[in-house]
């Protein structure tokens, strides 16, 4: 038995950083820091530094050793839940196959269960934020990568070997640009940070209009970028993120005529955009979508940035814990 008082370590393992937290067993996120992945330096050498952290933050908060009960750690990637194992994840390569839950959980103390990122981020949105009282629920992040998480009938649905739910790597083109996932014309490849990027370039190039994007520099350059100029009322800004938005609406024509989901949670930085973003998705949307599934959908923004995997992920190892 747990009550509101019970604190969870969650672990959220990205290519560039790992977010460590104390989570409250209704999700709030109490204390959190981040440390360096070092991805291409393996995983070893990540072991002591994500005690050290943790070990800190429990300290701080006031946590004895002997009053944690879990660990909640998630990763990008297709995961085995039962073992506790990244299988693929192209971000971190190195980092596959190895037992880094087995070893946190031998050094702690407590059980150690792992999760994919975005599956934990989506149970986050689902108990927390943008998903509440929803049963039937489609998740898409935003990013180098486009992720998704699904919850169907009241329940987070991972498939039959746990590698379900890769909705970025739906296709949409059949000879359309090379995807890392070894396919061709992906969601992802519209879509995601490259997509985005490529097409500011373009829509720079042939659009003569003045933007403040022509003055950003080539690294600069990014969705931020991107929709921080938009919101500015950058006409070829909002040009790129109503087309970017259209692009997603024909996932989400897809995604709605498959599962017919009540809400459909857009996460990840450019999800930052709102409206700019959503609003040509959603006429794209209704306009390709079936007419049952496309009327009552909501597409909405996700609610709970950033620490959403780490509280995902520390929710659901609680509730492994409490079976
Ligand atoms: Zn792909």
């Amino acid at each position: 038995v747990t009550s509101a008082s019970d604190r969870v370590l969650g672990i959220d393992v990205g290519g560039t950083a790992i977010k460590i937290a104390v989570v409250w067993s209704d999700g709030h996120v109490a204390r959190a820091d981040e440390i360096p992945t070092l991805a291409d330096a393996g995983p070893e050498q990540a072991v002591g530094r994500i005690l050290d952290c943790g070990r800190k933050l429990l300290d701080t908060e006031g946590v004895r050793r002997d009053e944690l009960r879990v660990v909640g750690m998630d990763s990008a990637g297709i995961v085995d839940l039962a073992n506790g194992l990244v299988l693929d994840a192209p971000n971190l390569r190195s980092w596959e196959c190895f037992p880094l839950a087995a070893r946190l959980g031998d050094a702690l103390g407590v059980p150690v269960f792992l999760e994919n990122d975005v599956n934990a981020m989506t149970y986050a949105e689902w108990q927390l934020g943008a998903g509440t009282g929803a049963r039937h629920l489609v998740c898409l992040t935003l990013g180098t990568g486009v992720g998704g998480g699904l919850v169907l009938d009241g329940r987070l649905y991972r498939g039959a070997r746990h590698a379900g739910g890769e909705l970025g790597h739906m296709t949409l083109q059949r000879d359309g640009p090379r995807c890392p996932c070894g396919s061709t014309g992906c969601l992802e490849r519209y879509i995601g940070t490259a997509a985005i990027v490529e097409r500011t370039r373009r829509h720079l190039e042939r659009d003569e209009r003045p933007s403040r994007l022509r003055e950003t520099p080539a690294e600069a350059l990014t969705p931020r970028a991107v929709s921080e100029a938009a919101a500015a009322g950058d006409a070829i800004a909002r040009g790129v993120l109503e087309e970017t938005g259209r692009w997603l609406g024909v996932g989400l024509a897809s995604l709605a005529n498959i599962f017919d989901p009540e809400r459909i949670i857009i996460g990840g930085g450019v999800a930052k955009a709102g409206d700019l973003l959503l609003e040509p998705a959603r006429a794209m949307l209704r306009e390709r979508a079936m007419k049952v599934p496309a009327e009552r959908v909501l597409v909405v923004p996700a609610a709970l940035g950033n620490q959403a995997s780490v509280a995902g992920a520390a929710l659901l190892a609680l509730g492994r814990v409490q079976g």
